[in-house]
């Protein structure tokens, strides 16, 4: 009996020394409906040092500076080659991204963080209120959560606050907590700098609502309705010359610009365009709240 229980203690230690210390996080990445998301996009200088290295409808943004690069967003996991290829193709290496943002924690922007973050070793900053649901690759989100892990996950390197200070090289980015979206929604107002001009661009989170549920339903996200009208209100009052958004069909990007069009930061210019997208959305939410 002695002997018997030994074996088993024994053969316990061993199996517990060979036995991998977590499970391995399983990945499932819901099925893109949107055929747009991963469609290849060609490339292009937006403005001064920012240029889109997106997708054709998810928005990746690429800020250059004196001390390497910022990268914005990542798109699906899948679209990892391609973004890096976009980088490349512009004449800039990815091993220079120092600095990875993001505008919300949903899997069609974070899907290829994990691996562009190992990849380029750059520092992974986010809105504090993100932290929790990028660390758990989205299974915690109040709309799209629940069925486990949309993309891997990943630990920020620094957490960011409401009006904080991204600075590279010669670059300074101030985030803007634009809640509603996700708890951690956010934007980024930065200037931007070509031979000729400065231009103020805000990349902007548009406030769209993702849940079907009546918001006094979201019993894990309580501040729901009052973030979104703080939202709004906030997002009406920014000043800028040029604006951008984590989908390029936000911003109307393929009504601005086309592939291969020569430099022209102008086509981006258009604060009516803003506005009328923020008092669509203003619209919905009021409609939300009626129901
Ligand atoms: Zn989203």
């Amino acid at each position: 009996m002695f002997n018997y229980s030994l074996q088993i203690m024994v053969l316990a230690v061993a199996v517990s020394l060979t036995a991998p210390p977590v499970a391995a996080q399983k990945v499932k990445e819901p099925k893109a409906l949107n055929a747009d998301w991963s469609k290849p996009y060609k490339p292009f200088r937006i403005a001064g040092n920012l240029f889109y290295v997106g997708t054709y409808d998810l928005a990746c943004y690429l800020i250059t500076t004196t001390k390497g690069n910022i990268l914005i967003n990542t798109g699906l996991a899948a679209s990892n080659a391609q973004i890096q290829s976009n980088i490349e193709t512009l004449g800039f290496r990815f091993a220079d991204t120092r600095i990875l943002l993001n505008t919300q924690a949903h899997y069609d922007h974070m899907g290829a963080m994990f691996a562009i973050k190992k990849k380029t070793g750059a520092q992974l900053m986010v809105d504090e209120k993100d932290a929790v649901v990028m660390e758990n690759g989205g299974s915690s989100d109040y709309a799209l959560g629940g069925h486990g892990s949309t993309f891997k996950s990943v630990t920020p390197d620094r957490l960011l606050h409401d009006g904080d200070t991204i600075q590279l090289g010669n670059m300074q980015l101030v985030m803007l907590h634009h809640p509603g979206h996700t708890k951690g929604s956010c934007s980024f107002l930065f200037t931007v700098s070509d031979e000729q001009h400065s231009y103020k661009v805000l990349i902007a989170n548009m406030p769209t609502i993702v849940t079907e549920k009546s918001f006094a339903d979201i019993i894990s996200y309580p501040e729901i309705a009052g973030d979104y009208a703080k939202t709004l209100k906030e997002m009406k009052n920014i000043r800028f010359d040029i604006w951008l958004a984590s989908h390029a069909s936000q911003f109307k990007l393929n009504d601005k610009h086309q592939p291969g069009d020569a430099y022209n930061p102008a086509a981006f210019i258009d604060p009516a365009g803003y506005d009328a997208a923020i008092s669509n959305l203003q619209k919905e939410y009021d409609e939300k709240l009626l129901h």
